[in-house]
């Protein structure tokens, strides 16, 4: 009877067409199952409000069972927050996973692949802590804590108990001696009290491993920066942006969003890609305990892909709407 509340932000450009798309699919899977809210946060309610988001919508989220967000454009006024990194902050969203594997569509790199990268998504080099010290020479700081890193760490070891059971930790320990020799140490502390294997990778060989041996990888461990970089990576041996979706997980809350951005460039246009929302959506519903039907909207993405129903950034010429229908027909039948 208590069905879940999911706050749905839409935001701009690509934001609500692919987010509608997402909707269309869980609809057909799971009915009125749902307990959908949806909010306005971004550039469109900076224009008229003055802010990016509301302190009622951050409220909202934080009672929510979960938050499936679009895609914000971010105001050039640097009194605009970024909503994204204002619920991370909020809602405290440390783990970013982002999930990466081989689709059949057109890709640069043959090998079939599936892995999942952990980023660390509070610390690390984005912490803002940067100054200029001497005229013309600035710093910034790198904060890598043991508590961080056992909490992200904790994420990525749920995920390998339920695939390989093994974890690649991946760091630059043999430059960054102290900040990432924390890292990795405490990341293989928290694999091995949990009884699973690790192994490492500097950072730099595994971006070349990456792209030459995608399938060595399950689940890939890291801190935000390397994270940030690695997962573009991992995108573009999928094929397209728009086969991205991801995972910002806290204690308390859990956000799923397409890992790329609003595309001003395609608005409006009815030609994004809605599959990475689409699969955003699935990941959501595993997070709610409906495994099954986020497995049953995974198998018919891969049909619809197969069969060639693709948008323009996979070389096809369906439309986001033709992509949508054709995913939430198969959901539908089976
Ligand atoms: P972007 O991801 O919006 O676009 C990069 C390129 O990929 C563009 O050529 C775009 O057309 C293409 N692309 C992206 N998603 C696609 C899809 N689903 N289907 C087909 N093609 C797709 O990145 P950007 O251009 O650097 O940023 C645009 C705006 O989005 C900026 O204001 C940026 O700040 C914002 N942004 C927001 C988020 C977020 O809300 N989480 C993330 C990244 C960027
Ligand atoms: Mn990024």
């Amino acid at each position: 009877n208590a069905s879940p509340t999911v706050v749905v932000i839409p935001g701009d450009g690509i934001g609500p067409e692919v987010i509608d798309a997402a909707l269309k699919v869980v609809r057909a899977v799971l009915g009125d199952e749902l307990e959908i809210v949806e909010e306005q946060a971004g550039y469109s309610l900076w224009k008229k409000r003055g802010v990016t988001i509301e302190d009622e919508t951050i409220e909202r989220c934080r009672e929510a069972d979960a938050m499936l967000f679009g895609a914000c454009t971010t105001p050039e006024d640097p009194e605009a927050k970024s909503p994204i990194v204002t619920l991370r902050k909020e809602l405290g969203l440390y783990a970013n996973v982002r999930p990466a594997r081989s689709w059949p569509v057109p890709r640069p790199v043959d090998t079939e692949f599936d892995l999942v990268i952990v980023r660390e998504n509070t610390e690390g080099l984005y912490t803002g802590c940067e100054c200029e010290i001497h005229d013309g020479v600035t710093v910034a700081l790198r904060k890598i804590s043991e508590e961080g890193t056992r909490r992200v760490a904790e994420v990525a070891c749920d995920l390998a108990e339920e695939r390989s059971g093994r974890v690649t930790i991946v760091h630059k320990a043999n430059v960054l001696k102290l900040t990432c020799g924390t890292f990795k140490r405490v990341a293989a502390e928290t694999v091995e009290r949990r009884g699973l294997e690790w192994d490492d990778e500097y950072v730099d060989a595994a971006a070349y491993k990456l792209v030459r041996e995608p399938d060595s990888f399950d689940v890939i461990l890291t801190s935000n920066l390397f994270g940030d970089i690695l997962s573009d990576l991992a995108a573009g041996l999928m094929g397209s942006l728009g086969l991205a979706p991801s995972a910002n997980l806290g204690d308390d809350a859990a956000l799923f969003e397409p890992v790329h951005g609003s595309a001003p460039d395609i608005a409006g246009k009815g030609i994004a890609n809605p599959v990475a929302a689409i699969l955003s959506a699935a990941m959501m519903l595993d997070h709610l305990g409906y495994g099954e039907e986020a497995r049953i909207i995974e198998r018919a993405v891969e049909e619809v892909l197969r069969e060639g129903v693709r948008t323009p950034d996979l070389g096809g010429s369906a439309t986001t709407e033709e992509v949508a229908e054709a995913i939430a027909e198969r959901v539908a039948t089976g």
